[in-house]
């Protein structure tokens, strides 16, 4: 059974202060819950990088909390003034990061090639890449949205060798649902999970393709994360406005 997971992208929001006190309150929304934990199930908090290690120490003993960034650089140390390198997120504690979010594609032009190379470096850091897909709204409105998905997935993942691609999560956000209130309907997201799913079962083989996680990203929240979970390929949510909610991002998590 593949893993559950909800994972919390703060995107670039909260001050010290308030990073420490979402934390301790995530952690009391998700103690207080009389409900059985989702089985076989995770949550990942992605805070700005100076917020990590408060997120790691204050998650310690945590089995259900895990820690992760929201980028990084390709090289592992060096003359990249401002750049964070995948060993030092893993030096910080942290677990996982958002590569190909549609923010750092649009905003800081990142492109396929370069998102390959981000891919290699995580993985060779021993972190797992939580590696972003997704269409424009005119790329749906010409329904060209699956011919874009494997494109992606071939510039930047497809490269990969079995063992390597096992260890991503794959995330399909919409670019026309992120921060929009627009959620896909839950039949769009099964649909392309499935593409997904089949492209990967074409590229290395169905055993894999049935394994890997693939989160909903865009405009998920309480009110509709129980009907996108349901799908049979929808295996969470990557959750960006809902996630600075402790509340509604917990409620998110017993949505499994
Ligand atoms: C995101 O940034 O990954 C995201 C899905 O944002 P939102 O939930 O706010 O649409």
């Amino acid at each position: 059974m593949r893993k559950r997971i909800v994972a919390g992208n703060w995107k670039m929001n909260m001050l010290q202060n308030e990073a420490v006190k979402l934390v301790s309150d995530i952690r009391a929304e998700l103690q207080n819950r009389k409900q059985p934990l989702p089985e076989n199930s995770g949550i990942i908090i992605m805070p700005p990088f100076p917020w990590i290690p408060f997120a790691v120490e204050q998650t310690r003993d945590d089995e259900i909390i895990s820690t992760g960034a929201q980028n990084c650089y390709h090289q592992q140390k060096g003359a990249y003034t401002g750049e964070v390198s995948p060993d030092m997120i893993a030096s910080a504690g942290a677990g996982y990061v958002i590569l190909g979010h549609s923010e750092r594609r649009e905003y800081f032009e990142e492109t396929g090639g370069f998102l390959r190379k981000k891919v290699d470096a995580v993985l060779q850091t021993g972190l797992k890449p939580v590696f972003c897909c997704g269409e424009p709204l005119e790329v749906r409105e010409s329904n060209r949205q699956n011919e874009l998905v494997k494109q992606q997935l071939k510039e930047s993942v497809f490269h990969l060798s079995k063992e390597d691609f096992s260890r991503l999560i794959i995330a399909y956000e919409p670019v026309w649902a992120i921060g929009t209130g627009k959620t896909a309907s839950p039949q769009q997201a099964q649909e392309m999970h499935k593409f997904i799913r089949d492209q990967i079962a074409e590229r290395y083989n169905g055993q894999l393709a049935a394994d890997i996680t693939i989160l909903y990203g865009g405009s998920c929240k309480p009110s509709n994360a129980k009907e996108l979970f349901a799908q049979e390929d929808v295996d969470g949510g990557l959750i960006g406005g809902a996630s600075l909610k402790a509340k509604d991002f917990i409620d998110i998590f017993f949505s499994f």
